[in-house]
Formats: structure tokens, sequence, C-alpha cells
């Protein structure tokens, strides 16, 4: 076993210049872990970002060959800790090692498919206008454009995605793969499992002869050490996988500064999901299995966790309800992943409750015993109450939806058109109902960043199409996404050369293509070289 050190990583050298710590704790025991993890000073916050800024002046100019090199070097390293990530993870996130496993070969993979992104090149999305030295009533330039890296990049781990929205998760990867270096603010629910990945980071980095400032892991236990972190002069942009309070205070401190940066922080999401009548009265048993399934899946803990069910009062609709109420109670609840979370979640549900509109009719209550633990719980409110009153669409991290039971089609539209900024939004429909459900899409595309059809949101593809992004309050950029490969696009600007010389052109803009990569000349895509009009 590796023996952790519970330090900071600046620049590739272990770190432990301050005085207050703090250790992991086991979620199914509570029981606290033997490492005590140092929290960053401002010093060293200083001098993670300020190696960050000078490995940029050198890897700004890398290839994309070199940058992919790196990106599969760290997914090898990553599968090189073995069984140790796994059985570390697991004691401090209760998540389970199948699960785990899972997730170690997305976040190995999302590195991998970075890499195959950048040796296909055309991610830099180069356009091409030739000039028009005729055209009246005064010639038009020569005018290039492609995307090139935006600088250091502070990310915030998740704590619900320990590998997959953490150190080397999609984040750092995107930023990693536009040649941003990246300072990591490690979760404190998972400091062993960071320092771990943080090992591995390392010897990728030096094993591909990259500036030592191009990764650096920063532990904090409370929000001094990311507010401090945002502040940085040298800092370009952010990237944050966590809580609407967490997202929109970040958010804030950057939009204060004397020289505001981008903040791409995907916050809270309750996914609603639209049953109609006619699934509801056709498929009640398998449906309310795959609702349930959902709901409970990884104990709840999934942005993409579906907690508002949407519904027209029918014949159909009470039977369903039943089903899925009898499911979740019959279910055992799982691990929460630390005490803020089951703190959380029994303040939003007690919040939710306590508006007078809404019946329990599963759960409601924190499980007593060893393990943070959340009975799974089912809420129920009116169409006219949820129209009226905003805050039932809080967010209830945890196995917690809640069903809304709506009088008319017209309820039914007015519920959706009040709906707040989603990660998805699904619709459950028979054949015969498909009128209705194009209608109701056309709604809810306002509101979500994925439409999903007679399926269930959780369960994320890491593929270029992907989307995992959506109006605020789900994130603070809707153009933009956290998951798939165009995830890059929030590390890279857009740069126009305006009648450059060919020799002071990036090879991605030269005539003849020396990349090879598909490019926009003269409104064509082509991989050929440039011709004039
Ligand atoms: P979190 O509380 O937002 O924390 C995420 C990270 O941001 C942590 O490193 C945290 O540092 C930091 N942070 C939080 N507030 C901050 C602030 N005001 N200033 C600077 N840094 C700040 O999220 P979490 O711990 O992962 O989970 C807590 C809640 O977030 C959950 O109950 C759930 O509601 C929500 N959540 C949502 C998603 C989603 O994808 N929608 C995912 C995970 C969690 P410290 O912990 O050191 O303070």
């Amino acid at each position: 076993m590796t023996n952790l050190s519970g330090s900071n990583f600046i620049a590739g050298k272990a770190s432990q210049q301050g005085s207050s710590t703090f250790t992991s704790v086991n979620p199914r025991t509570r029981a606290a872990g033997s490492v005590r993890f140092f929290n960053a000073t401002a010093h060293e916050i200083d001098e993670a970002v300020t190696h960050a800024a000078a490995a940029f002046e050198i890897t700004r100019h890398y290839s994309a060959e070199r940058l992919a090199a790196f990106l599969d070097r760290a997914a090898a390293e990553i599968n090189g800790l073995g069984d140790e990530l796994l059985e570390t993870a697991d004691w401090e996130t209760g998540l389970g090692i199948p699960r785990l496993t899972g997730e170690r070969g997305r976040t190995t993979g999302q590195l991998q498919a970075f890499a195959r992104l950048l040796r296909e090149g055309s991610y830099v999305e180069a356009i091409i206008d030739t000039a028009l030295p005729d055209r009246q009533p005064a010639p038009r330039p020569d005018i290039r454009r492609m995307l090139l890296p935006i600088g250091p990049v502070a990310v915030f781990s998740a704590s619900n995605f320990p590998f997959a929205f953490a150190v080397a998760g999609g984040d750092s990867a995107s930023a990693w793969a536009a040649g941003c270096p990246v300072v990591v603010k490690a979760h404190p629910g998972h400091p062993a499992t960071s320092e771990l990945f943080a090992l591995a980071i390392n010897r990728a980095t030096e094993g591909e002869g990259f500036p030592r400032g191009w990764f650096s892991l920063l532990h904090g236990n409370g929000v001094e050490v990311g507010q401090t972190l945002v502040q940085h002069p040298l800092l370009e942009a952010v990237g944050f996988t966590g809580s609407l309070r967490g997202g929109r205070a970040l958010y804030d401190t950057a939009a204060r500064r004397e020289r505001p940066i981008p903040v791409y922080a995907e916050m809270g999401s309750i996914n609603p999901i639209v049953i109609l009548p006619g699934a509801a009265a056709r498929r009640s048993e398998g449906l309310a299995e795959g609702l349930v399934n959902s709901v409970t899946l990884g104990s709840g803990q999934f942005c993409t966790n579906p907690g508002l069910i949407l519904m027209l009062n029918e014949a159909s609709t009470r039977p369903f309800i039943e089903a899925v109420k009898g499911k979740m109670a019959g279910r055992a609840p799982g691990v929460l992943l630390n005490e803020a979370i089951e703190r959380g979640l029994t303040a939003t549900v007690a919040g939710t409750q306590g508006r007078g509109t809404v019946e329990t009719l599963t759960g409601g209550t924190v499980v007593e015993g060893d393990s943070f633990c959340y009975a799974n719980t089912v809420l129920e409110t009116t169409g006219a109450a949820f129209i009226a009153d905003g805050g039932l669409q809080a967010e209830h991290f945890g196995p917690v939806t809640l069903l809304v039971v709506c009088e008319s089609r017209e309820e039914l539209e007015a519920a959706i058109r009040g709906l707040h900024g989603n990660l998805t939004a699904t619709i459950h429909a028979e054949v015969d109902e498909i009128d209705v459900a194009e209608a109701l899409f056309s709604l809810l595309r306002e509101k979500a960043g994925r439409l999903i059809w007679n399926g269930f949101p959780t369960g994320v593809e890491v593929v270029q199409a992907m989307q995992h992004g959506g109006p605020y309050p789900a994130t603070t950029a809707p153009g933009t996404t956290s998951v798939g490969m165009t995830a890059i696009r929030r590390f890279l600007r857009p740069v126009a050369y305006q009648n450059m010389l060919e020799a002071l052109l990036p090879d991605a803009l030269k005539k003849a293509n020396p990349l090879g990569i598909w490019r926009i000349v003269n409104g064509e895509m082509t991989k050929g070289e440039v011709t004039s009009l």
C-alpha cells in the first residue's frame, strides 16, 4: 500500500506549509481515517497558480500529439494504481467496488477519448475566409480563425464522482486536452483518493517531460481555499461540479475580480420526467421499476437523478403512484457519501415538507445507524401547488422524488413553462401519444440540455455528441457541456488572424493544411489546401 502523506502537491512537490488538517471519514462506519490532510495555505495556492502560469508559457505551444501522449500516459498511470485506488475510494465514499470499477473505466476512457479528439484535430475549428481584393467599395481582407488554449484552469472536484468528476475527471481532462495547466481543489470527502490520483498524474507529467506546474493538487475542507484560488490574478477559467450554493458563490467571486474570468459550474438539477397516461397504463410495472432504479441509483447522488415526476390525473395514475411508492419503500436505502450530504438532504426534504402543500408517501426521514443514510422517499403535490411555488423545485440530493399530479393538459404545460433550468428532461409516452409528447418536448427544450424519449436520465455517455449542461441553475454557462468531447471548448479561446503572413500562421490555418484536419474554407468543409475564391 502507498504511504500517503496528506500533502498538497505543488508543481510535483509535496507541500505541508499549514498547520490546519482534516481526515477522511468512512461513511459506512463514521470512523476517521489515519492520515491527516493539510489544508492549503494562501502561499501554497499562490505557488500552485504561479507555477501553472509558468507552465502555460511552454504548453501553449505544444502540438496536439504531445498533449494526446500525456492524456494516454495519465490513463495508464491511473490504471497502474490498481485495486488500491478502488479500495481507498470505497472506504472514503461507500460507493462500492463495482460502481467504482465502472467509474474508473469511464475516467481513463475519457482521457483516451480526448487523446483521439486531439489526433483527429478538427476540435480547433479552423475557419478560413480568403481575401476578396476586388470587392467594392472596399477589398475584404483574409481572415482565419481557430481555437487556442485559454490558460491556467482551476478545477473543483465533486463529491459524488471521486474519479470521473475529480482530480483527473472530465474538467481536468478537457482542460489538459486544450493545453491548459490545471490546479485541482480536491474534495474533502475523498482526500486519500485524490492523493493517489495526484501521484499518478505527477508520474505522467514527469514521464512526458511536461513542466511541473502542469498540475497541482490543493486540499481544503472549508470555503477559504476555493475562494482564494478563484481570486488568483493568473487564473483564466474555473471548472466546478457540486452544489448550487457553492457554484454560485464561486461564480460571484470570479465576477467580482478586477479581471473577471469564466466559471463553468454544473450545479443543481431535478431532471423532470413527464409520464403520459398511456405509458402509465400500459407499462405501469416496468416503468415504476425503471423509475425506482434510476431514483435510487448511487443512493440518488447523481446530478441526473430524476427528482421530479409530472403526471396527468387519469385512471392509470393512482395505481402507478402506488407501484412507485411500494417499490421505493421495499428497497433498502443505500449509504450517503458524507455527513454534509445527509444533513443537506434532511434540511431540503424538511423544507419541502414544510411548505404545506406536499404529502410524504414514503420515507422523509434519516435512517438511524452507523452509516450516513436517508430513507427512499416519495413526495406528492398538485400541479396547482407546484405552479404557485418555485420553492418546490429545490434539489433533494439523494433517493428522493417529488410527484406532481396535474388536473389538465393546460396545467401540465403551465408546470413545464415554470420549470427552472435542468440538465435533462424526459417523456414517457406510447406511440398514440406522440402528438402530445411533441408539444411537451417543444416546451421542455427550453428547459434542459438533454431530451430523453422513454428512458431515464441517469447514465451519461461520454461521447462526442453528449450534452451535459443546461440553463441556470443547472449550469452557469448554458452554451457549454461538462461531459463529452465538446467540453474542451470551455478552455479554448477563439483567435482570428487577419491578412497574416503564411509564415506567421499556426499550422492549423496554413495554406497547405499540413495537419490534414477538417477546416471550413470559404464556406465549404474540406481537408484540402486553401484556394482563393
Ligand atoms: P459543494 O458543497 O458545492 O462542494 C464542492 C466543492 O466546492 C468543494 O470543494 C467545496 O469546498 C467547494 N465549495 C463549496 N462552497 C464553496 C464556496 N462558497 N466557496 C468556495 N468553495 C466552495 O458540493 P458537494 O460537497 O459535492 O455536495 C454538496 C451538495 O452539492 C449536495 O448535497 C448536492 O446538493 C450538491 N451536488 C450537486 C451535484 C450536481 O451535479 N448537481 C453534484 C454533487 C453535489 P469545501 O467542501 O472544502 O467547502
